[in-house]
């Protein structure tokens, strides 16, 4: 038998000490995000009331290219960083492909997944400016046992909005949350207006991470002393996951190699942004040609079947309008057990570089997800999350391609999470029991139809 894994770890003095912000090197800078009543570009201070005022200026920073990581920050980053590069050998062989695959594995986060990255950052900041609550939404959870634990790191009382479906289906979640000691409460609830606006509608309604982060926001405005959070989708969420991409160039070197792809699967963005984006400066800077794909599922198509336009991140309208790829702020996605994927837009980073063809993207079916993640965990030994398995179904259908043509290509993927909570999605799939859900181009049509046209 061959070498079955080879991994890449770097000494602590190498962990990196700044995060890189793309928006820095853009020829086209995304277009900023706006004030839904007056129409104006936001400026930073619109964004004090809900975000840490650190967080708000490096959402719109568009000119530092390089910012420091606070030193209690990349301290607690220590405690699992730096995460493996990964030569997947074992998958590899199974597929018997000439290409070169590796991955990097953010499942060893004490949360088992890359979120931890930037709610580590956002606890900090929140903290440092003397927030004592912080609020959020989640869908499947991971973001929300991030933030949790990220709180009682620096001393905050946490209280997270879980998506209905997901409160009911994924009760470990639940539990890790209130472990850490946040609060967590089934979304939409009775407790917020925009809550009971969705329930009077539709009593039985499960939930989306849009109505969520309306309740999260609600109650971050009308509690003194409280902010809120998001785990994925805006600017600095991803500035802070720049550690994955940045730590996986060093680690890349120390292989040999540079990557041809650099692929992970998409929900709002941070996952692929962070191992990305770091790459994509050499695209930007030196001419480098690798191709950056995104993978998101078929059921929640924005990249691939959405529109660019200005839109809210949530139901409600709280939010700025951001000038992004989506399928409608009112778009309700099918309950895929991908939880991290269903969201109905895209960061205003991703969705300008989309734009502009500096990336592409792939929609994968929640069958073929599952069948990727199943021979990734008989040919590495890891249990990949539901969403990680659609980086991997984008990342075996790129070296399959290579064994059609006999290219050695060097394919580098995120492995955003393990799914060590998630086996009853992988019951299902194994009993046959798993669905695939399609939207139809009409249902997305009609959904954007509704949609406020700003410029
Ligand atoms: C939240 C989550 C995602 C999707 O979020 P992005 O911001 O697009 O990265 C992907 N994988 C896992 C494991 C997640 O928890």
């Amino acid at each position: 038998m061959s070498t079955r894994q080879k991994r890449y770890f770097l000494a602590e003095s190498e962990i990196p000490t700044e995060w890189y912000n793309i928006q820095a090197d853009m020829v086209n800078k995304p277009m900023p995000p706006l004030n839904p009543a007056t129409k104006e570009p936001l400026k930073a201070e619109d964004l004090f009331p809900i975000f840490a005022e650190e967080l708000a200026r490096q959402e719109l920073n568009q000119q530092d290219p390089w910012i420091h990581i606070p030193e209690p920050v990349r301290d607690m980053y220590k405690y699992y960083r730096s995460t493996p590069l990964v030569r997947a050998y074992g998958l590899e062989e199974a597929l018997g492909t000439p290409a070169h695959i590796y991955f990097k594995n953010e499942s060893v986060s004490p949360v088992g997944s890359h979120k931890l990255n930037s709610a580590l950052a956002q606890a900090y900041y929140n903290k440092e400016q003397g927030v004592t609550n912080i609020t959020t939404e989640t869908g499947a959870g991971q973001w929300g046992a991030a933030l949790s634990y990220a709180a009682k790191v620096f001393g905050l009382e946490c209280a997270v909005y879980q998506v209905k479906i997901s409160y009911n289906q994924k009760p470990y979640r639940r539990s890790i949350m209130q472990t850490f000691g946040a609060t967590v409460e089934a979304s939409p609830s009775m407790s917020t207006r925009a809550g009971k606006d969705v329930l009077t509608v539709d009593p039985n309604n499960q939930g989306s991470l849009g109505t969520a982060i309306s309740e999260a926001i609600e109650l971050a405005i009308s509690t003194p002393n409280c902010k809120y959070t998001l785990g994925s989708v805006l600017s600095h969420v991803s500035l802070h996951q720049s550690i994955i991409g940045l730590e996986a160039e060093k680690q890349m070197a120390m292989a040999g190699e540079y990557p041809d792809m650099v692929i992970a699967c998409f929900g709002g963005g941070s996952n692929f942004g962070g191992i990305a984006f770091p790459f994509m400066r050499h695209n930007l800077k030196d001419g480098k040609q690798t191709r950056f794909i995104a993978a998101e599922p078929a059921s929640c198509p924005k990249l691939t079947r959405g529109q660019f336009q200005y839109d809210f991140g949530d139901l409600a309208g709280y939010t700025p309008l951001l000038p992004m790829f989506t399928l409608g702020h009112n778009f309700m996605p099918a309950n895929i057990h991908a939880g991290g994927l269903r969201y109905h837009g895209a960061g205003t980073i991703v969705s300008q570089l989309l734009k502009d063809g500096l990336m592409e993207a792939v929609d994968i079916k929640q069958s073929d997800s599952f069948k990727a993640g199943v021979l990734f965990a008989r040919s590495e030994g890891i249990i990949p999350a539901p969403e990680s398995c659609h980086a991997i179904a984008a990342a075996i259908q790129e070296a399959n391609k290579c064994t059609a043509t006999g290219e050695e290509k060097v394919i580098l993927f995120n492995l955003s999470g393990h799914g060590l909570i998630d086996m009853s999605a992988y019951d299902q799939y194994l009993a046959g029991n798993l669905q695939d859900y399609e939207v139809t181009d009409e249902e997305v049509a009609r959904n954007l139809a509704q949609l406020e046209k700003v410029i």
